[in-house]
């Protein structure tokens, strides 16, 4: 489906050329133009331009990287060091002295008032008796290493994990195909074709406009006929699925106007083909060849034979489908 923001979205990138992610300073990553456009309905911007870029509309072109929280979904990671015995992270690199008997411990151990002292065998130290390196030990257990263990913490929820139990996420910029152009002008002209049919029957209307009553809702066309008190909402589909069609006509019925579906492949699911033969719904084709039409048949995605619209569908289909107020 495409919703009214999508579609926007992409005739956007028709100007604009591309989408770009923003990286902000604390590593969290968005699509903010992309999420101007979209409405309120629609699902979060990355995953609208990955859908696209799977459907072959967009073209996806890699960016960069970013790593994200496998608790609580955040960006931006920390990297730190932690103890491999406790996995604390207090574990600090500190300058340690080991003595010929095998002692070793932190240079403080070591300092007495003359120079350095083992602490263990108790023998005064020359300076060339004595091996500094760096090592860590853990202030939380008495663990002394070479080598910390790697962990990434979430400025979020302040979970550590391995760096490879991080979420990649892979960033894009994502530019229209020429497979894309030719989508996004088959829903315009299914948009624009429904709307003039919806005009020569004297409705009013508007496209991808919002409908304010209980609740709000951007649509594609909205028709209203005042003085017949009749209205028709419209949205444009590739394959119109149940689950979004049972939601546009819910919300069809809460704002008393009938709801019409363009299919732009000619084909529904089953049970959206359903919900017309029972005339709560009005599905139409949109046909491109020539001028562009409507029409009042279609597929459905379960049988492979057309759906035969019979004497009475015929009549009342397309948008002479008898509205809530007995009109014709
Ligand atoms: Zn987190
Ligand atoms: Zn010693
Ligand atoms: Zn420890």
């Amino acid at each position: 489906m495409v919703s009214p923001g999508e579609l926007r979205l992409i005739d956007t990138l028709l100007e604009d050329g591309a989408f770009e992610p923003d990286i902000s300073d604390d590593g969290s990553v968005s699509y903010s133009a992309v999420a101007e456009l979209l409405d309120e309905i629609d699902d979060d911007p990355a995953a609208v331009l990955e859908r696209f870029a799977a459907r072959g509309v967009l073209a996806d072109e890699f960016v960069s990287k970013v790593y994200v929280c496998p608790e609580c979904a955040t960006e931006g990671l920390q990297y730190t060091t932690v103890c491999p015995a406790c996995g604390d992270p207090r574990a600090i690199e500190t300058t340690v002295l080991e003595h010929v008997c095998g002692y070793t411990g932190p240079e403080s151990e070591f300092e007495s008032e003359t120079g350095y002292r083992c602490p263990e065998c108790e023998q005064d130290l020359e300076s060339v008796d004595i091996e500094k390196r760096l090592q860590y030990s853990c202030q939380e257990c008495p663990e002394s290493f070479d080598v910390p263990d790697d962990r990434l913490r979430c400025r979020e929820c302040s979970s550590m994990f391995p760096p490879l139990e991080a979420i990649e996420r892979v960033l894009y910029r994502y530019t229209l195909t020429a497979g894309g152009e030719e989508w996004l002008a088959r829903q315009q002209a299914a948009r624009q074709t429904a709307a003039e049919v919806l005009e020569e029957r004297r409705f009013e209307t508007e496209i991808d406009t919002t409908v304010d009553d209980e609740t709000s809702r951007q649509v594609h066309v909205l028709a209203e006929d005042r003085l017949m008190g009749d209205r028709r909402i419209v949205s444009i589909h590739e394959t119109p699925a149940t689950e979004t069609i049972d939601e546009f006509c819910a919300f069809a019925e809460s704002i008393d106007a009938h709801p019409v579906v363009v299919t732009t492949s000619g084909t529904v699911e089953a049970d959206v083909a359903r919900r017309a033969e029972n005339s709560e719904l009005t599905v139409l084709t949109f046909d491109e060849s020539g001028e562009g039409t409507l029409e009042p048949e279609y597929e459905t995605t379960e049988s492979v034979g057309a759906h035969r619209p019979g004497l009475f569908e015929r009549l009342t289909a397309a948008l002479e489908v008898t509205g809530r107020n007995g009109r014709q």
